[in-house]
């Protein structure tokens, strides 16, 4: 079935995230001044004013940090499924990602559940991190 949600832009920023996607491995960016991890990346890091980080890569492993469900349908792409949630994950490693939840009504999506990345390639260029409930 084709993917018709929008697919985000590999910018420059964001190649080394999506590259590592690609290979099913979820990487964010680790300060190297005092080690916070970090997601999005940024230029300077906002516990000690580092402008120097690595990506490095993550367990895939968290929990549910909070989330929201969304009943309208701001995209045609996303109305089969609604509605849907989307979650903000805290990684064990610390960084916060927003993604969405796999396999899971949103009923059932509690805070604090743990949670894993799993992976959903939607075009040649792009596979997108999301999460389900860790066994
Ligand atoms: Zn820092």
């Amino acid at each position: 079935m084709a993917y018709n949600k929008p697919i985000p832009a590999v910018t420059a920023e964001l190649k080394p995230f999506f590259d590592a996607a690609k290979q099913h491995k979820l990487v964010v960016q680790r300060c190297s001044g005092c080690g916070a991890y970090r997601f999005p990346p940024r230029a300077i890091c906002s516990t000690c004013l580092s402008q120097e980080a690595e990506w490095v890569p993550v367990s895939g492993e968290g929990e549910v940090f909070s989330f929201n469900v969304m009943h309208q349908i701001y995209h045609p792409g996303f109305a089969p499924e609604a509605p849907y949630a989307v979650v903000l994950i805290k990684l064990k490693e610390g960084a916060k990602m927003i993604s969405n939840l796999t396999g899971v009504a949103p009923p059932d999506i509690k805070i604090g559940m743990p949670v894993k990345a799993v992976f959903e390639t939607v075009s040649d260029d792009v596979t997108l991190p999301k999460f389900a409930p860790a066994a």
